[in-house]
Parts: structure tokens; C-alpha cells; sequence
């Protein structure tokens, strides 16, 4: 009993402590997980995380940890018990573990059922938010049909929902699938306790990483804004230094938008803008990152892109835009809503930032001086 419950602490010690050094969901959902299975932690042999998508009603499965045979298992154990590895050492080999990823974990991220009854136990625990065991051949008898647990291949085996305040936020599936070991009540009170403080630190990370996100955004058109596009070129140009690989950016401008303005009104021009960004998003579609720069301009990075295809992609923008009926476009120019765009090219053109960022804008005046809607690129005398 003593034995158990100085385990108990150690662990809600080692894992408050670990949970404390990062924000990052992925890295807080390792650390969980291997407090569930790890020898010195709960010793499960598997441990499965899911957790609530409020946006479409489902639970999606995030990060599974344990081996999928027992030769696997084998493997596994001895390699932790020859390094003696302990719970810390389990810890800091996230970024190992992360670059492979398990046959489990792969299994667990494409799981996704919505939250019903009918959805089986994982929504159950849930919506009922409490633990579910199956220990024993009757009770199995009640998830026959689970497929979710058929594709885990497990038999016997304990939910715990995850709470944060007074919510529900998710589910820990864990199992001795390999030992055979009963789950005992103690285990499953462990369990829960545990479940309590993750379900907390997991909130805690989640809307560290949604005001994250909310910061580098733009509130007007959903783009990333200004200083993202700063921040994420000088990454993206580090990457393509390091990798000997050629980048490209594009400057946009809407053209004549001060006319569309003064014609149709400020909110109509908002709403413009919100059409164009979401064009520009939508065809650049994995190409490449799309910012606004500011007021009606935009700022396209294109890693990995010299300066052909990328001229290519901008043509490809500047022709969507070209080809969109927009609202009131009529009172423009030609009746149509146009843009122009100046393209520049590392390591071709600069080699910094900020002189990448002068010459597409200098390519963009070129572009609007000889008679707007073209792209332009930058070209040394
Ligand atoms: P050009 O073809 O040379 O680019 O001409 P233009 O009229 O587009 O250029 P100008 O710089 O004169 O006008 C840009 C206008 O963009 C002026 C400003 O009122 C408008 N603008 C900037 N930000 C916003 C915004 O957030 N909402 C709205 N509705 N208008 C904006
Ligand atoms: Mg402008
Ligand atoms: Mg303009």
C-alpha cells in the first residue's frame, strides 16, 4: 500500500514537472502517455489518447504509445531495461519517438467517430463522462461491435474521460494486452487521478496554441498578417540557405481599389478583400503561404520555388482574380477587379530578407507603371 502510493507520487510529480516545461500539444500528449505506460509510472503496456473535435461533434484519435506484437514488446522493454531508462529519460526521447512514429500511433491518428451513443465506448465515456472496464469475458460481451477497439485489437482494457474544469475534453484508452495483467481498481483510480491533472494541462496547451495562432492572424481576411510573414520568411529562408534550395515571394495589390472603395463603400471593400485573400489562399493551395502585407496587399512566400514555376503560380493567382465575378466589380476599370504582382527570387536576385521583400515590391511598381494586371519580375539591369 505504502509501495503504491509513493509510486503515485513520483509519478504525479515527475509528470507535473515535465508537463511544466512545455506548451506544445504534441509534446504534453507524449508525456501523458508515457506516464501511463512507463515501468515507473502506471505500467500499462498501451496507452491511447483522444480528444473532442467541438468543430464537427467527433473524437479523434491523437497519439497511441505502446508496441503492436509482443515481439515488438519484447524489443521495446529490453532496450528500456538494458539503457535503464527511466521516466525522465522516457520523456526527452519525444523527439526520437516523434520522427518515427509507431504501427499503434498510426492506427490511433486515423481513428475519428462522432460523439453518440451508438459511436461505441469511446464516445460513451464521454458523453457519460466516466471510466469503462472491460475485465472480464461478460463484459466484453457489450462491446462486441465496437470496431474502434477492433482496429486496436484490444480485449480487455480501461477508459478514463478527460476532464479540464467541468468538462469533458477527451479519452485515455489503456490495456495489458501483452502480459495479460488484470486491470485492478487501484489502476483505474490511478488512472483517473492522473486523467484529472492531463485533461487540465492539455486545455492549458490547447489555448496556448489558439491565441498563438490568433496573434499571427489577420482579423479581416483569416491570412497570416504582417508579422507572421516576417517571421516565417526569415524561416523559410534559413531553411532554404541550409538546404541549398532556391525561394521565391510574390507582392500583390489589389488594382484601383481606392476607386472600389470610394464607389461601393469601406464595407464592401472589406469584403473584397476577405474574396480576394480566400481566392489567393484557395489556389495557392500547398504551394506556398499566403499573408496579408497590409491594407490590400499581399505577400506569397513559395519555399523550395525558383523563379520560373514561380512566375507560373503568380500568373496562376493573377488569373483567378482576373477570372472572379466579384461583387460590384463593374465599377472598376475594363468592369473587372484586377491585381498586380512583382516577383523576386533568392539566392537569384537577394540573398536577405529585406532586400527579397524591395525588389518584389519594386517588380509590383513595374507592374502597375506599364499598365496593372501582370505580373512583374525583378530583373538587375
Ligand atoms: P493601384 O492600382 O495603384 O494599387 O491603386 P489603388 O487605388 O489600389 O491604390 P491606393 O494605394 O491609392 O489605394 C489603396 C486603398 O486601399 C486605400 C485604402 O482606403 C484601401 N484600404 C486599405 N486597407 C483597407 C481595408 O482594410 N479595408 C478597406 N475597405 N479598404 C482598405
Ligand atoms: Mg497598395
Ligand atoms: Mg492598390
Amino acid at each position: 500500500m505504502l509501495d503504491r502510493i509513493r509510486a503515485e507520487l513520483t509519478i504525479f510529480y515527475e509528470i507535473g514537472n515535465a508537463m511544466r516545461t512545455t506548451l506544445n500539444l504534441d509534446e504534453i500528449l507524449f508525456i501523458i502517455l508515457t506516464g501511463v505506460t512507463s515501468h515507473e509510472g502506471l505500467g500499462f503496456n498501451r496507452a491511447m489518447l483522444f480528444l473532442v473535435n467541438d468543430g464537427d461533434g467527433t473524437i479523434e484519435g491523437k497519439m497511441g504509445i505502446g508496441p503492436q506484437s509482443v515481439e515488438e514488446a519484447g524489443r521495446i522493454w529490453n532496450r528500456i531495461a538494458s539503457e535503464q531508462m527511466n521516466l525522465e529519460d522516457l520523456i526527452s526521447a519525444y523527439s526520437f519517438y516523434n520522427k518515427g512514429g509507431s504501427d499503434l500511433d498510426k492506427i490511433v491518428r486515423n481513428i475519428k467517430v462522432p460523439l453518440r451513443e451508438d459511436s461505441g465506448v469511446l464516445a460513451m465515456t464521454v458523453l457519460e463522462g466516466m471510466s469503462f472496464e472491460i475485465t472480464n469475458e461478460g463484459t466484453r460481451q457489450n462491446i462486441a461491435h465496437d470496431t474502434v477497439l477492433q482496429s486496436l485489437k484490444t480485449e480487455y482494457f480501461v477508459t478514463v474521460p478527460l476532464r479540464a474544469k467541468d468538462k469533458v475534453i477527451g479519452v485515455i484508452l489503456a490495456d495489458n494486452i501483452f502480459t495479460k495483467k488484470p486491470i485492478t481498481k487501484d489502476d483505474i483510480r490511478t488512472l483517473t487521478m492522473f486523467a484529472n491533472h492531463a485533461g487540465l494541462a492539455i486545455e492549458n496547451s490547447r489555448l496556448y496554441e489558439q491565441t498563438v495562432h490568433q496573434a499571427n492572424t489577420d482579423m479581416l481576411t483569416r491570412l497570416w498578417n504582417h508579422g507572421y510573414f516576417q517571421y516565417s520568411l526569415t524561416e523559410e529562408l534559413k531553411k532554404a540557405y541550409e538546404n541549398k534550395k532556391p525561394l521565391s515571394m510574390v507582392m500583390f495589390d489589389i488594382d484601383n481599389f481606392k476607386n472600389y472603395n470610394d464607389t461601393l463603400g469601406h464595407q464592401m471593400g472589406d469584403q473584397l478583400l476577405r474574396d480576394v485573400a480566400r481566392i489567393l489562399k484557395a489556389t495557392c493551395d500547398g504551394k506556398g503561404s499566403v499573408a496579408r502585407y497590409g491594407g490590400e496587399e499581399f505577400a506569397v512566400i513559395l519555399p523550395d520555388t525558383p523563379k520560373d514555376s514561380a512566375y507560373r503560380i503568380a500568373e496562376g493567382l493573377r488569373q483567378a482574380i482576373e477570372g472572379f465575378q466579384f461583387n460590384g466589380q463593374n465599377v472598376q476599370p475594363n468592369k473587372n477587379l484586377t491585381i498586380s504582382a512583382g516577383l523576386a527570387s533568392y539566392p537569384e536576385d537577394a540573398l536577405d530578407k529585406e532586400k527579397l521583400i524591395y525588389l518584389a515590391d519594386m517588380a509590383l511598381y513595374e507592374a502597375k507603371r506599364t499598365g496593372k494586371n501582370k505580373v512583374c519580375v525583378y530583373r538587375s539591369k
